[in-house]
C-alpha cells in the first residue's frame, strides 16, 4: 500500500492533530517492509491484527492470516524451528521481557525464508498474559549472505590449519600474531601454544644468522614483499633446518604498517641435496679432494688475497713417478688406494689454510699461502717429498714410490691463475727430467739460489768441526787526540784452497738456520782471548767489540755465555764491548732492554751498530744502557756525493751526545770525510783510511807503537 501523507492544514485542533498522527502511524506502519502484528498467547498464535506488509512477507493476505481463517501463523512457522520459537517466548512471557529471535517461515510460493521477530507480551490488569505484539521483518537475504560469509571463513580456516606450508603474521618488532599448526611444526613445537610461548623475539630465538630479520625488514622496507627469502633457523631441539619465505606487508586505509604476513616452507632437504651435488660436482669421488673446479676458484681467491696483503703464493704441481707401473701391475683397486693414502700424506703436510687439489689420474696440485720466502717453500717440499716416499702397504705388498714436484710462485712467475698452472706443470716437467723425486721452481734463477744456499748451509757446519773460521781485528781511531782506542772483531771463512769468504754472504744463513749461535760463541770467546793477550801485552785496557746478531741476542743464555767467555779467557769486563744492530732493537723491547740491563750490569760496553738504518725509535734510544752510537757506513760513504747526508750526521751526533753517549763513524775512506766528520763533533772513526781488518797477528803488530807510547 503506497503512503498518503496528509496535505498541511492552516488552521489547528487537537482533535485534527490526533486523527493526522493516526493516520501517520498507519501509513508508516503499512510502508514498513515487514509485518506488525498483534496475536494471542494460544496454539496457533491466532493473528488479531496485521499489518499489509503481511502479503510482503508471507504471500498471505491480511485477511487470510487474521484469525487463521486461511493458516495461522503457527502453521507458517517452520516445522524445525516452532519448538524453539515457542520456547523462546514462553521464556520472555515468564519474564515480561522483550524477545528477538531468528527463524524460518514457509512462504506462500514455498520458499523457505528466514525472519527476525522482535516482540513483547502484552498482560491484562490480571497480571494474565493477552497477547503478544511485535514485528517480523524478513531476514533471508542477510542470512544468506552470513553464510556465504560463513563456509568462506570455515574454507579458508581449512586451508589454514590443514596447510603443508607455515602460514604466519608478525608484528614489525618481531614476534608471532597469528599462525598455523603447520609452521609449529616446521619449527619443532608440540603445539601452537608451545610456539608462541616459546619464541618471543624472531631474530634472536629463530634465526641463525645474526641481522636476518634485520635483512628481511630492510627488504620489506624497500619493496613491501619478499619472495624466496632462505634462511637457517633454529628448531625447538636447537637443531637447524633451512627455510624459504615469501611475505608482504599488510598496511591500514592510512598507510601505516599493521605486520608482515607470510608462508614458510622447510627446504632443509633440499638444500641438504644441492650442498651433495654441488660438493660432488667440485670434489674429487676418489680421495675427497677438491678437483680442478673447485681449484679453479680457490686459485682466483688465493691470487686476490696474496695480491692485497703482499704475500707470496706456491703453486706446486704433484705428480707420481711411475704410477702407471703400479696401476698396470697390481690393478686400479691398488691403484685408487695408492692414491688415497697419497692424498692423505700431501693434506698432512700442508697447514689447513693451504689447499690440496687432485687434478686427476695421479696429479695433484698445492696452493701454499702467506709465504714470507721462498726458504718456506722448499722447506714444505722437502716434507712432501719425504712423506710420499714413506712406504705405503697395499694388498700385504709394500711400495715405495716418489714424486716429482714443480713449482711458481705469485707474483714472481705470473699472475694470473693459467700462467702460474702452465709454469709450475713445466716445473714439474724439470723435475721429472732432472732424475724425478725432487722439486724445481719455474724460475731457474730460484733453483741456483735454493741449491747454493742448501751448499752453503752443509758446508759451513763442516766449516766449525774444521776450524775454518777467523778472526780479523779492525781499530778504532779517536779524533781528539789520533789514537787507536780499540778495535772490531770481525769474523771471516777461509775454506782451504779457496778464497775468504764475506761475512756477508754467510752470515745471515748462519742467521737462518741457528748456525749462527755456534758461531758466534766461538767468535766471542776468540775475541775475548785476544783481548786479554793485548791488555796484558800493552799493558792497559784495550777494548774489543764483539758483533751480536739479533737471533744471538735472542737466545735466552747470552748473558750467561758472555759470562763464561769472560771467566774462560780471564777477561776484565770492560775490555769487552757488544755490538747490536739498530734492527733487533725494533722487536720485543721489553725483553731487550733487560738484556741489556743484565750485560751493562756486568761491566760490559755496549754499542749501536749501523744506527741510522734500522728506523728504531729515537723515543726509547733514550732507555737502552748503551755507550756507543756507530752511524752506518752508507752515510758515510757518499758523503761527498749526497749532501743531504751531512744533515743525517750532525743530527745523529747530536742526539748521541745529548744523550752522553760517543758516535763513532764506520766506513771512512777519504781524508775529506775524516776531517769532516771531526768537524761536526764526530768522537771515533773506523775505516779504511786508517786500517782495512786485520789478521791477528798483523794486528798486534799494529799496536805496538801503543805499547811504547803507553
Ligand atoms: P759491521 O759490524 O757494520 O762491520 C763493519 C763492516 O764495514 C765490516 O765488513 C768492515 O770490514 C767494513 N768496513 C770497515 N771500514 C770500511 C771502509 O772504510 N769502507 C768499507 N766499504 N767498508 C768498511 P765485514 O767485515 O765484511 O762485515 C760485514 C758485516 O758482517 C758486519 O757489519 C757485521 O754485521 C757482520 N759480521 C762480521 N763479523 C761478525 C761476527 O763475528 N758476528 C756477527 N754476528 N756478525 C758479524
Ligand atoms: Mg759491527
Ligand atoms: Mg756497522
Amino acid at each position: 500500500m503506497i503512503a498518503q501523507f496528509p496535505k498541511v492544514r492552516t488552521s489547528f485542533s487537537l482533535q485534527s492533530m490526533l486523527q493526522d498522527r493516526e493516520r501517520m502511524l498507519d501509513s508508516l506502519m503499512n510502508n514498513l517492509k515487514g509485518m506488525v502484528y498483534c496475536c494471542l498467547f494460544d496454539e496457533q498464535w491466532s493473528m488479531v491484527f496485521v499489518s499489509e506488509g503481511c502479503l510482503g512477507l508471507t504471500g498471505y493476505a491480511p485477511g487470510e492470516v487474521l484469525n487463521n481463517r486461511l493458516i495461522s501463523y503457527e502453521a507458517l512457522t517452520y516445522e524445525d524451528d516452532r519448538e524453539r520459537v515457542r520456547q523462546r517466548i514462553d521464556e520472555a512471557v515468564e519474564t515480561g521481557d522483550q524477545f528477538e529471535l531468528e527463524y524460518r517461515i514457509r512462504h506462500a510460493d514455498g520458499r523457505i525464508c528466514w525472519v527476525l521477530e522482535r516482540g513483547s507480551p502484552l498482560y491484562n490488569d490480571e497480571g494474565e498474559v493477552e497477547a503478544l505484539e511485535g514485528f517480523i521483518q524478513d531476514i533471508t537475504l542477510r542470512k544468506h549472505s552470513e553464510q556465504v560469509a560463513q563456509e568462506a571463513e570455515e574454507r579458508y580456516r581449512s586451508i589454514f590449519d590443514n596447510a603443508i606450508e607455515g602460514i604466519y603474521q608478525t608484528s614489525p618488532d618481531g614476534k608471532y600474531l597469528n599462525f598455523n599448526p603447520a609452521l609449529a611444526r616446521i619449527y619443532g613445537y608440540e603445539s601452537p601454544d608451545a610456539l608462541y610461548q616459546g619464541i618471543s623475539d624472531i631474530q634472536s630465538q629463530l634465526y641463525v644468522q645474526p641481522g636476518k630479520r634485520d635483512e628481511f625488514v630492510a627488504l620489506m622496507r624497500e619493496y613491501g614483499q619478499i619472495l624466496n627469502f632462505e634462511a637457517q633457523v633454529y628448531r625447538k631441539d636447537g637443531k637447524v633446518i633451512w627455510i624459504s619465505e615469501n611475505a608482504r606487508e599488510v598496511r591500514d586505509p592510512d598507510g601505516s604498517l599493521l605486520f608482515y604476513e607470510g608462508t614458510v616452507e622447510d627446504i632443509t632437504e633440499r638444500k641438504n641435496y644441492e650442498r651433495l651435488i654441488e660438493y660432488q660436482a667440485t670434489h674429487d669421488a676418489l680421495t675427497g679432494l677438491p678437483n680442478r673446479t673447485l681449484m679453479a676458484d680457490r686459485l682466483q681467491q688465493c691470487i686476490s688475497f696474496a695480491e692485497r696483503y703482499g704475500n707470496k703464493l706456491a703453486v706446486a704441481f704433484v705428480d707420481l713417478d711411475h704410477f702407471k707401473l703400479i696401476n698396470d701391475s697390481m690393478g686400479h683397486q691398488a691403484g685408487d688406494q695408492l692414491l688415497v693414502t697419497m692424498a692423505q700424506r700431501l693434506t698432512a703436510c700442508v697447514r689447513d689454510s693451504d689447499t690440496v687439489v687432485r687434478l686427476g689420474g695421479d696429479e695433484f696440485v698445492l696452493l701454499l699461502t702467506s709465504l714470507q720466502k721462498v726458504e718456506d717453500i722448499s722447506q714444505s717440499m722437502q716434507r712432501v717429498l719425504a712423506a710420499v716416499a714413506q712406504p705405503c702397504a697395499i694388498q700385504g705388498r709394500e711400495f715405495v714410490t716418489s714424486c716429482s714436484i714443480g713449482i711458481s710462485l705469485y707474483p714472481d712467475d705470473g699472475r694470473e691463475a693459467n700462467t702460474l698452472l702452465k709454469h709450475a706443470d713445466s716445473a714439474m716437467f724439470k723435475a721429472k727430467q732432472s732424475g724425478r723425486n725432487n722439486f724445481q721452481f719455474f724460475t731457474s734463477e730460484l733453483n741456483r739460489l735454493l741449491t747454493d744456499r742448501l751448499d752453503l748451509e752443509y758446508r759451513m757446519r763442516r766449516a766449525i768441526e774444521n776450524e775454518e773460521f777467523v778472526l780479523y781485528y779492525q781499530p778504532k781511531v779517536r779524533f781528539s787526540d789520533g789514537r787507536i782506542c780499540g778495535a772490531e772483531a770481525l769474523i771471516r771463512w777461509h775454506p782451504p784452497g779457496e778464497d775468504m769468504i764475506s761475512p756477508m754472504s754467510f752470515i745471515p744463513v748462519a742467521e737462518e738456520t741457528g748456525l749462527i749461535e755456534e758461531i758466534g760463541q766461538w767468535v766471542l770467546l776468540t775475541a775475548c782471548h785476544m783481548a786479554a793477550y793485548l791488555k796484558k801485552t800493552l799493558g792497559t785496557v784495550f777494548p774489543i767489540a764483539v758483533n751480536v746478531s739479533p737471533r744471538q741476542f735472542r737466545q735466552l743464555n747470552l748473558v750467561r755465555t758472555v759470562e763464561l767467555a769472560l771467566y774462560e779467557s780471564g777477561l776484565d769486563p770492560a775490555c769487552l764491548e757488544l755490538e747490536i744492530t739498530e734492527g733487533t732493537l725494533v722487536h720485543d723491547t721489553g725483553l731487550f732492554v733487560k738484556t741489556l740491563q743484565d750485560l751493562k750490569a756486568m761491566g760490559v760496553e755496549l754499542a749501536i751498530d749501523d744506527f741510522g738504518t734500522g728506523y728504531s725509535s729515537m723515543a726509547y734510544l733514550k732507555d737502552f744502557p748503551v755507550d756507543r752510537l756507530k752511524i752506518d757506513k752508507a752515510f758515510v760513504g757518499n758523503l761527498e756525493n749526497e749532501p743531504t747526508n751531512i744533515a743525517i750526521l750532525k743530527a745523529i751526533i747530536a742526539l748521541g751526545h745529548s744523550l752522553d753517549l760517543k758516535v763513532v763513524a764506520e766506513g771512512v775512506e777519504t781524508p775529506y770525510q775524516q776531517a769532516f766528520l771531526h768537524g761536526i763533533g764526530c768522537d771515533e772513526l773506523q775505516g779504511y783510511i786508517f786500517s782495512r781488518p786485520l789478521p791477528a797477528q798483523a794486528f798486534a803488530e799494529l799496536l805496538q807503537p801503543l805499547k811504547k807510547a803507553g
